[in-house]
């Protein structure tokens, strides 16, 4: 027998919607690209992506046509979301740190036939434009005044080509399971590999988000997301923020430290998301200017391991914090370090342990750890072991990609490794292509950057994995000092002694001036393993 509840399937669109007819006068801030503070609201950013949408539909855009997008956090990017997914099209990130040729390729096996884009990318798109065969026009996300002369074909500025349209149109409706959104891993190794999100995952996953232990924001709050929308599908905040009518703060191109506290600060902005990285520069921004920020209540860090040293900041602040793992095939959301019963309570050094941990998963995410044969593993927090997950907002496959992702179970394999404890926290060790194999034992990359980074005169740290003639490969720490400091190899490793089991100890600390990242912020481990290839340990003899 079938339930009698409406036929009313989940979709993008249906969020924006909401949020202009119930909280249409909730402002929607942003540093534009072209200098000033722009203010608008959830209504006309509504009115304003149904122009869109009528613009592509006269444009012949079709459902699961794909319009790639490739610029930073504004109102203009947010309308275009809505816009392009509104007539079923399909809005596909593009993350502009990678190299012009990933660039092409991603256009390219996408087959993108609209790019959207800022003034700051004019010349990478240029340079590429000839190769991108699929590409039937750019629009550049500014006015008229702003709109440079350019090579790019039929291109035109956003405000003209909506203003051609008068936005009398309406959604187009379709199966809640139709492709909304593509955003492409950016894989270290091998092609990107391009992540399709439904209207129905998305839909989901912005109620996984609102969850009050995952991004913590209401309709009272104000939320700045550092991360991009082109990162990892915004970490469902473009969806989330308008489903509960909570203010948006966007800053465009600047994310430096001084101009993030700016806008944290003048937009009293309660929770924030975004990568270590960009923590670390705000962090040292308001050290060296003795700054605070009363308004902030939450910071939401994900995309890499938080440093236990960046929580104590931020608490010594007075600011919460949510350690939080996910990955762009999961939407991204997967675990949040929220303080649950009996842990709430804890003080001082038991309570960092818990905020440490990359926390436990909202309802609609299940996670399991096996072996490598796939045997399931104990939750007892300290068996590490392939992470696998399932859910409705986690991938079943990459797009015209013909390979076989989810095991017998349905689970996908995440790549990394982890523990899990009795309470669903999870910790991640590692990658497991990154994790130290020592003599038939597990050493955690991760454990030993996060202590070494707490050292005070260190700026970032990498270990990687070294040939070793008797242990097959041993810990070696890459250094990056910060700024007019200076440590020495014994310095560090007496910082890091009785910290650890002394097996895990790194054999030796190499001192660099930069620590390579990939394009969305993690260490990118092959190229320091490509630096240090001739690299052989002072005991390899052993
Ligand atoms: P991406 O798809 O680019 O977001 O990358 C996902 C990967 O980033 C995960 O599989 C993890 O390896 C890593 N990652 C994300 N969040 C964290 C975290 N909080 N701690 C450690 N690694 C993380």
């Amino acid at each position: 027998m079938l339930g009698l509840m409406q036929d009313w399937p989940l979709l993008c669109h249906r969020i924006i919607e909401h949020a202009a007819e119930v909280h249409g006068t909730q402002e929607v801030v942003t540093r534009s690209v072209e200098g000033p503070i722009h203010r608008t609201n959830y209504r006309q950013i509504r009115d304003r992506a149904l122009k869109v949408s009528q613009r592509l539909d006269r444009d012949g855009i079709k459902l699961g046509d794909r319009v790639a997008t490739i610029a930073w956090n504004t109102w203009r990017h947010l309308e275009a979301w809505y816009g392009i997914m509104g007539i079923g099209a399909i809005c596909h990130t593009v993350n502009p740190r990678l190299f012009p040729e990933q660039i092409a390729w991603i256009i390219n096996h996408a087959e993108d036939r609209v790019v959207m884009t800022d003034l700051t990318f004019i010349p990478i798109l240029e340079k590429i434009a000839d190769k991108l065969p699929t590409v039937e026009r750019y629009i550049v996300f500014t006015d008229k005044a702003h709109m440079p002369q350019t090579t790019l074909k039929n291109a035109v500025a956003y405000e003209d080509w909506i203003a051609e349209v008068d936005g009398n149109f309406k959604w187009k409706t379709f199966d809640e399971n139709t492709a909304a959104a593509m955003c492409y891993t950016s894989g270290t190794t091998g092609d990107p590999k391009g992540v399709l999100y439904s209207h129905r995952s998305n839909v989901l996953h912005a109620l996984m988000a609102n969850n009050g232990d995952s991004l913590g924001a209401n309709a009272a709050d104000t939320m700045l997301p550092v991360v991009p929308l082109f990162h990892a599908n915004s970490w469902g905040i473009a969806f989330s923020a308008p489903s509960m009518g909570t203010k948006l703060v966007f800053p465009g191109a600047k994310l430096d430290g001084a101009s993030v506290y700016e806008l944290l600060d003048t937009e009293k902005v309660t929770h924030t998301a975004g990568v270590p990285t960009v923590w670390l520069m705000l962090l040292n921004h308001m050290a060296a200017n003795k700054l605070t920020l009363p308004h902030l209540r939450m910071v939401v860090c994900g995309g890499s391991a938080m440093p236990r040293s960046m929580i104590q900041s931020f608490l010594d602040l007075g600011v919460a914090v949510r350690h939080a793992w996910g990955m762009t095939e999961m939407s991204p959301i997967g675990t949040l370090a929220a303080l649950k019963p009996p842990f709430a309570e804890l003080k001082g050094e038991a309570r960092l342990d818990i905020l440490q941990t990359q926390g436990y998963p909202p309802f609609g995410v299940q996670m399991k750890i096996t072996d490598d044969a796939g045997k399931d593993l104990p939750w007892d927090g300290k068996t590490f072991g392939r992470l696998k997950v399932s859910g409705p907002a986690v991938s079943k496959a990459y797009f015209r990609l013909d390979a076989e992702i989810l095991d017998e179970d349905g689970y996908f394999d995440t790549g990394d490794v982890a523990t899990i404890d009795a309470h669903g926290y999870m910790r991640i060790t590692d990658r497991s292509k990154d994790v130290i194999k020592s003599g038939g034992e597990w050493i955690s990359s991760i454990d030993l950057e996060n202590l070494a980074v707490g050292h005070p005169a260190v700026a970032e740290a990498a270990v990687i994995g070294v040939y070793h003639p008797k242990w097959d490969e041993r810990p070696l720490l890459i250094i990056q000092l910060k700024q007019g400091q200076s440590a020495t190899r014994e310095d560090i490793l007496k910082f890091m002694d009785g910290k650890i089991a002394k097996w895990w100890m790194p054999d030796d600390v190499a001192f660099v001036d930069g620590i390579p990242h990939t394009a969305t912020g993690k260490i990118l481990k092959t190229a320091l393993r490509d630096q240090f290839k001739a690299y052989s340990f002072p005991n390899a003899a052993a």
